[in-house]
């Protein structure tokens, strides 16, 4: 079958809710650059079916940051990381409600509370949920989800009554090369917390990192898992490689290669909320537009740990596509130019700098 009868049946396959084969999906990430808007057009048609042209922003907050004791090889935050990124325990909550205020009044609509760690004690866990309680209070509208590692019996149920919407937990990579990019915990713990968040009846949230020097199968696989725990959304991260980092050096992703991953999760998840997330940045360059006719949601302003640009830009890149921002009726364009390499983020949460929103 030719690429374009096979993109057919992908896009036929998705607007109908059927699963897409192994080989259909690889042929996506094996087409060639001379095929890209090909790849495109036939992905747009479902991210259309399902989100319009309608963008959701989410806002991160990096509630605790660095001096983790696990040791995923892509991570800035992991204890060994030479990475010169900002380091400090938990913020207050009224501190992070005050964060969470500047990136809703720059048109997030969900708000996600990450801390550092394998995963909450059951303090930790008092201490989200205040802040939750104190975010709900003042937009009862916005989405929070919570992103604290691996969790245990319970405290999936405590989120969710502190008033949680979601909860986000990323699959990274295919289970078989999982100990290849971390050995502390496993694939298995990963998927167990995903399931525990969704039998608590949080939204679940999981995705992806591309660019962890996996091939273009574990990325099929680890997206047709995916499919097969039915998140609500799917991050989908491209590796950043920070210095002092294991992967500090893996820099293998092409714009057209990015988008042909998006291409490919939006025809494995054709209906979950696919997220372009950490990395679009550095790695899709001047064709980050593009990524939003696959992509519905994307983060506003900064990552956990590096700069993203300007939150006005991004606010401009949609507009500019000819996107709307879900919860805004127009935009006022900006105008600078998006960063070429990795910047640290050293403003927002964790210093007295206002946050990029
Ligand atoms: S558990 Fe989270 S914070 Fe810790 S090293 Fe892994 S990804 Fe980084």
């Amino acid at each position: 079958m030719d690429l374009l009868e096979t993109l057919n049946t992908l896009t036929t396959k998705a607007l109908s809710g059927q699963k897409p084969t192994r080989e259909e999906a690889l042929s996506v990430l094996r087409s060639g650059d001379d095929d890209l808007l090909d790849v495109v057009a036939a992905a747009f048609r479902v991210r259309r079916r399902y989100f319009a042209k309608r963008v959701k922003l989410n806002f991160l907050v990096n509630l605790k940051s660095g001096l983790c004791p696990e040791d995923c090889f892509y991570c800035s935050q992991r204890l060994s990381s030479g990475a010169d990124i900002l380091r400090y325990t938990w913020l207050k909550a009224a501190e992070v409600a005050g964060l969470a205020r500047a990136g809703i009044s720059g048109g997030a609509r969900r708000v996600c509370l990450v801390a550092s760690g394998r995963g909450p004690t059951d303090r930790d866990i008092d201490r989200v949920a205040d802040v939750i309680s104190a975010i709900k209070a003042e937009h009862p509208s916005v989405e929070v989800c919570a992103c604290l590692g691996l969790l245990s019996e319970g405290q999936a149920a405590r989120l969710r009554a502190a008033g949680a919407d979601a909860y986000n937990h990323n699959l990274n990579t295919a289970g078989q090369r999982y100990a290849d990019i971390c050995t502390t915990h496993t694939y298995d713990d990963r998927v167990e917390t995903v399931r525990r968040a969704q039998r608590a009846g949080l939204s679940p949230c999981s995705g992806i990192i591309a660019g962890l020097g996996e091939r273009d199968e574990d990325l099929v696989e680890v997206a047709l898992a995916l499919r097969d725990l039915k998140p609500d959304s799917v991050p989908v991260n491209f590796l950043i490689p920070f210095e002092g980092t294991p992967l500090g050096g893996e820099w293998n992703l092409t714009p057209q290669h990015c988008l042909r991953i998006l291409a490919m999760v939006r025809f494995v998840c054709p209906d979950a909320e696919v997220r372009l997330a950490g990395g679009r940045e550095i790695h899709l360059g001047s064709l980050q537009p593009l990524a939003l006719y696959l992509a519905n949601s994307i983060f506003l302003g900064d990552y956990l740990t590096s700069a993203g640009q300007e939150g006005h830009q991004d606010l401009k890149m949609i507009a500019e596509a000819g996107f709307t921002v879900e919860g805004l009726e127009a935009v006022e364009p900006g105008a600078l130019a998006g960063p070429e390499q990795v910047r640290l983020r050293h403003r927002g949460a964790g210093t007295d700098l206002p946050p990029n929103a």
